[in-house]
């Protein structure tokens, strides 16, 4: 039996997501090969450092950096804008050995927002800074620094006129989160955003939020969510899926199913998903809206891409 588990457990694996949302009808094919591209480019960055023993903490901050400076994505470089037309970016990174945490929220200049965030964690005695503040600590930190126009693309300014007409979101959003597991055993999160485009008020979405768009814990699972963040906040979408694994002892699959579809499903909005990996190397992948910009490796040599429903290309090396 002890042998069984033995060959099961993963050594490593890896999850990311590029956002959630509804597959609209300009999701043309030429649309999602560019997306699942970039996914397996991002991948493989992850699959590299995992395979060659780097921490899951550095795998998640380096999957993550790439995603943000892929215009492609809701993060970074390519970042949704608010209702001025200003992009305000929010990370968050969490590491599952000591429930250590990083974030930053609301910030307009700071190249890689997910650096910011992983500084916040090892050199303040704080989890969470805001706007200049959180710039003015980036500064100090030597961090790149940019003008607010450096994440602008054409496409999310079509987006953001787009939605001032017909008050919807044409396109899926494209949060970027990453989960892994390492060589040795420590679980890590990390998500990145722009937040919802058109947003007002200096509003924050559940990606820097502990707890709701991103956790990790050694003992149970890592979590990065994306969609509709003010749900994800108020039914802690992360947390409470490795809440159900610790006191009911609901598998990783099926914890994250209870969440999605019977708790934040309930509530309307415009729904999301979630990526997941728990501490034997199991992954989840669980979304209720008709996309997820999503892509898996494991230490066994399966690896994925997927983005609609139901069509994943998986390869065993
Ligand atoms: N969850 C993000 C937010 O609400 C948006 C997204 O994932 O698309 O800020």
């Amino acid at each position: 039996h002890f042998l069984y588990s033995q060959t099961e457990k993963e050594k490593w694996a890896l999850v990311i997501h590029g956002g959630a949302g509804g597959a609209p009808k300009s999701m043309i094919s030429e649309r999602k090969a560019e997306y699942e591209k970039h996914l397996l480019e991002a991948l493989q960055i992850g699959k590299k450092m995992l395979s060659d023993g780097a921490s899951s903490l550095d795998v998640v901050q380096k999957v993550i950096n790439y995603m943000e400076d892929c215009p492609l994505f809701n993060a970074g470089k390519g970042a949704v804008m608010n209702i001025d037309g200003i992009h305000e970016l929010d990370a968050a990174i969490m590491d599952g050995s000591n429930l250590k945490a990083g974030a930053v929220a609301g910030v307009r200049d700071i190249k890689n927002p997910i650096n910011a965030a992983r500084l916040v964690m090892d050199s303040t005695p704080h989890v969470l800074l805001i706007g200049e503040g959180a710039s003015a600590f980036a500064k100090s930190q030597k961090l790149e620094i940019v003008d607010n126009s450096y994440f602008s693309t054409i496409e999310r300014t079509n987006q953001l006129n787009e939605i001032k007409v017909s008050k919807e979101d044409p396109d899926p959003r494209g949060t970027v989160g990453c989960v892994a597991l390492d060589v040795k055993g420590n679980l890590a999160a990390a998500t990145s955003t722009g937040g919802m485009s058109g947003k007002k008020w200096g509003r924050v979405g559940d990606v820097p939020i502990i707890g709701a768009g991103t956790y990790a814990n050694n003992n149970t699972a890592a979590i990065s969510g994306t969609g509709h963040g003010e749900l994800w906040i108020r039914r802690v979408v992360a947390f409470d899926i490795c809440a159900l694994m610790e006191y009911k002892g609901f598998s990783l699959e099926k914890a994250a199913n209870e969440v999605i579809f019977n708790k934040i499903s309930p509530m309307g909005g415009s729904g999301g998903g979630i990526v997941a990996v728990d501490k034997e190397g199991n992954i989840a992948m669980v979304f209720n809206t008709g996309l997820m910009h999503r892509a898996w490796a494991k230490s066994s040599g399966e690896y994925g891409v997927g983005v609609l429903k139901n069509d994943e290309k998986i390869w065993k090396k």
